[in-house]
């Protein structure tokens, strides 16, 4: 069983983002990137299920510009066993990502893909649910247990999932495309070793125009600005001054 993991290459979630002087976007020149954290899930998910015996083979894919090769290599030195990069200098929205991944999946026919629920920098949350679209294949999102077993040889994933009441049970025949919440596991840290091992594994790197996607921007954005500054509080003096602030002057009683 092959499994394919998505992986985006975004502003690493330490960093305080700074909005572009003429508010066409988030400036990440000189930034730290990273790779997507549900995408780490993502990926120590494949990995386990490969330990485990059950998937044979992971495949990392990452879109985007050259640096994205950094990406697939964090993937590798996690355990993915290759990679490949489409590689455009295009503003790659979760559209035009599902297509190439579409592509890819045509290509490569794996039983599933993993991908995030989210990326933390677009926060999207769209590209898994399109994918499934575009294949026709089930869908599970927001992962929070995957099981992955052969009933009466049909493969299906068993799929616990976090729901705003608590937590709900899927079971979808595979192929399918499964997104991870945050509990799924705890990725593993790579190991000097297996970073070093990772630099020698295959990665392939194709362009859009080879998978047949025109990936144009079908959203413009308008204006991207910083988040009002948030005002300094007050310390009341009793319970009462604090009942009389919120009736009279914020009216939220
Ligand atoms: P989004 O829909 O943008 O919030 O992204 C959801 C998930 O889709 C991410 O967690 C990744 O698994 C995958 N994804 C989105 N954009 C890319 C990209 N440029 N390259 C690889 N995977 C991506």
């Amino acid at each position: 069983m092959k499994i394919l993991v998505p992986v985006k290459r975004v502003v690493d979630y330490n960093v305080k983002v700074r909005v572009k002087a003429d508010g066409t976007g988030v400036d990440i020149a000189n930034v730290k990137m990273s790779m997507n954290p549900f995408d780490e899930i993502a990926v120590e998910e494949a990995v386990r299920l490969k330990e485990a015996g059950i998937a044979t083979e992971v495949v990392a894919v990452s879109c985007g510009v050259a640096a994205c090769q950094e990406t697939i290599r964090a993937a590798m030195a996690i355990g993915a066993d290759r990679g490949i990069l489409v590689e455009s200098d295009a503003e790659l929205q979760p559209l035009a990502v599902a297509k190439l991944l579409k592509a890819l999946c045509d290509k490569e026919q794996p039983t599933v893909v993993i991908c995030g629920k989210q990326a933390i920098d677009d926060d999207s949350n769209q590209t898994g649910q399109m994918l499934a679209a575009l294949m026709g294949w089930p869908q599970a999102t927001f992962a929070s247990k995957v099981l992955l077993a052969d009933a009466g040889g049909q493969m299906r994933a068993t799929v616990m999932r976090e729901i705003d009441g608590g937590l709900e049970t899927l079971e979808i025949k595979l192929p399918a495309v499964i997104t991870t919440d945050l509990r799924l596991n705890e990725p593993r840290y790579a190991t000097l070793p297996n970073i070093m091992k990772a630099k020698k594994k295959p990665l392939d790197t194709v362009k859009p125009a080879d998978l047949g996607v025109d990936v144009a921007p079908r959203l413009a954005t308008l204006k991207v600005a910083e988040p009002p500054k948030r005002s300094a509080g007050v310390r009341v003096a009793d319970v009462a001054q604090l009942v009389d602030k919120l009736k009279n002057e914020a009216k939220v009683i």
